[in-house]
């Protein structure tokens, strides 16, 4: 795995790798800190306790998402989401665009 594919982007913290490019799945989301990534996966995070959130698009259930190695909050989680129409969001990870950095 030497070519593209270990393209990712890293805790901008400690450098934790957190989540592959080819998982990107939007760039238009926006967090409390600006813009923010959502991802088909993440890796070497941390779950908090979930908890139900009013968000712009609806209400969720979320957890939010912790680095595994400096324990910077990250993100969040979408765990559930009481509207259909943001079904597909479950299971999906949305990092801050400030707290990552990619790496090449
Ligand atoms: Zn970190």
């Amino acid at each position: 795995m030497e070519s593209g594919a270990n393209s990712l982007y890293r805790c901008s913290n400690c450098r934790n790798p957190l989540a592959l490019v080819e998982d990107l799945l939007s760039k238009n989301f926006i967090a409390k800190s600006g813009k923010a990534y959502m991802f088909q996966h993440a890796m070497n995070v941390v779950l908090g306790p979930k908890y139900d959130k009013q968000l712009i698009t609806g209400r969720y259930s979320i957890a939010d998402i912790f680095c595994s190695k400096c324990g910077e909050e990250l993100g969040w989680k979408y765990v559930q989401a009481y509207d259909m129409k943001n079904r597909f969001k479950e299971g999906k990870f949305i990092l801050e665009e400030i707290k990552m950095f990619q790496k090449y």
